[in-house]
């Protein structure tokens, strides 16, 4: 074993090598000194257990080498592009929206410059950081006012802070939702230093439920949307109009999570209703919040609007300071809401609602591209067809939902799982991995939630 591990080579000579001096001119001397002693004691690791060199170790010119793909596979970034052909268009896991070119340049130029991100042009003097999104949301949806943080899990966070600290907010037990990524309304309750008081029942709240557990106490009420379930049948919610005439009687607050919260109306699309944060300006909620990255389609961020006065008081509260947005995502934000100026053009200018109203016809036609692309490569051993599919929005926007699509699925001719799930690895470790989903004994790969198919193309020449 000693002869083996004296065939180990010495750092110092691998150095004044060629190759070894190369890869300090590359990557530096401490990067590859580092590596070269990590595997070298890997290579140690290996011999105590087997009794044999391990393979990179054979020759300094083996050694050397690993090391190479070692410091090039080091400098890759590891949350690298993916190609999304879940069906699924808003995937939490993929990183959900993807930004309009708009905003895209916007965030590329608050990186690489300076921004005007809290100083007033126009007055020369210290601005707000939200301002220039709150009077844009203003505009869009007629509230007074926003606030703009980090997420929608913090937008609820920081309004319960704000108003019910040590105190009780009332909310339907129909409405105590569990979002993916552990967001649960008690939880945040409970980090908010608020008590919760549940009224009514899973499938039934009435108004009354509300009146009566109103007291000297109270300090909110909260509506929170079922984004992602639907309770049906024998069903009673109390509407934001009439919990508002309530809250105004009582003087207070009414607050509602709208989860996505569309801008726009996503039936004039032939897609399923929405609840809109206008509306609910309309019908008087006091605050309302969503997010950035669901429906909006454009950065994660976590949207409050509402009245002016309020607004101000989330605005100084500490907890703004701890979930505040930085000015990379405030511009992206700010451009995607600016897209909501020209609605006529949204269906071409944000990804998100290009995605979810591509024409069928369209996705035909791209499904039948993919699908010579792989036969190409995969006919020998997989039946390849182009099959209709359901996709749906995601990030529990309308989960109940199928939005007509259309995918390419791979069935293995052996039948045997094995070969699909060999498929799968095979996708996965493409320079931008497929993502697909399997369903009846098939990989689908739907065509709705393809943000580049030339890119899609270009990649499956790999396999
Ligand atoms: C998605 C969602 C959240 C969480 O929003 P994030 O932006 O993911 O933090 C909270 N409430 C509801 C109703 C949601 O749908």
């Amino acid at each position: 074993m000693s002869a083996l591990y004296r065939q180990l080579p010495a750092i110092d000579r691998l150095l004044k090598t060629e190759l070894g001096s190369d890869l300090v001119v590359t990557f530096g001397h401490s990067a590859v000194v580092q590596l070269m002693r990590e595997q070298l004691q890997l290579a140690r690791d290996f011999i105590k257990q087997q009794q044999q060199l391990p393979h990179f170790c054979q020759t300094d010119t083996d050694f050397m080498q690993y090391i190479e793909q070692q410091l090039q596979q080091q400098r890759q970034v590891k949350i690298q592009p993916v190609h999304n052909l879940t069906g699924t268009v808003l995937h939490t896991n993929l990183g959900r929206a993807i930004w309009a070119e708009t905003a895209q340049q916007a965030a590329l130029h608050a990186m690489q410059q300076n921004v005007a991100l809290e100083f007033d042009l126009a007055q020369g003097k210290r601005g707000h950081r939200d301002q220039a999104i709150s009077e844009l949301i203003a505009r869009l949806t007629g509230a007074e006012a926003a606030c703009v943080v980090n997420n929608n899990a913090a937008a609820v966070l920081l309004m319960l802070a704000t108003f019910a600290q040590g105190k009780e907010v009332i909310i339907s037990r129909g409405e105590l939702i569990e979002i993916g990524g552990a967001f649960r309304i008690p939880d945040i309750m409970a980090q908010a230093g608020c008590k919760l008081v549940e009224v009514g029942t899973t499938n039934r709240t009435h108004l009354r439920d509300y009146a009566q557990a109103i007291n000297e106490n109270t300090a909110l009420l909260l509506k929170v949307h079922s984004s992602n379930y639907q309770i049906m049948g024998f069903t009673a919610s109390v509407s934001e109009e009439e919990l508002v005439a309530l809250g105004r009687e009582k003087n207070i607050p009414v607050i509602t999570d709208l989860g996505s919260g569309a801008l726009i109306d996503f039936r004039h699309y032939g897609l399923p209703y929405e609840p809109q944060v206008q509306a609910k300006v309309t019908a008087g909620v006091d605050l309302i919040s969503f997010s950035g990255d669901k429906l909006l389609g454009g950065p994660q961020a976590g949207i409050i609007v509402g009245r002016q006065a309020l607004i101000d008081q989330l605005q100084h509260h500490p907890l703004k300071r701890v979930l505040r947005c930085d000015k990379v995502i405030l511009s992206g934000l700010e451009a995607t809401l600016r897209l909501y100026l020209e609605p006529e053009n949204l269906t071409h200018t944000l990804p998100t609602l290009h995605a979810l109203t591509q024409a069928l016809t369209t996705l035909q036609q791209q499904a039948e591209q993919l699908q010579q692309a792989l036969q190409h490569k995969l006919a020998a051993d997989f039946i390849i067809r182009v099959e209709t599919s359901d996709a749906q929005i995601g990030s529990g926007s309308q989960p109940t939902a199928k939005i007509p699509s259309c995918a390419v699925t791979l069935q293995a001719k052996s039948g045997k799982a094995e070969d699909l799930y060999r498929l799968v690895a095979q996708f996965k470790a493409l320079s931008q991995p497929i993502i697909g989903r399997i369903e009846a004994d098939k990989i689908w790969l739907d065509l709705r939630s393809v943000a580049n198919l030339a890119a899609l193309l270009t990649t499956v020449n790999e396999l």
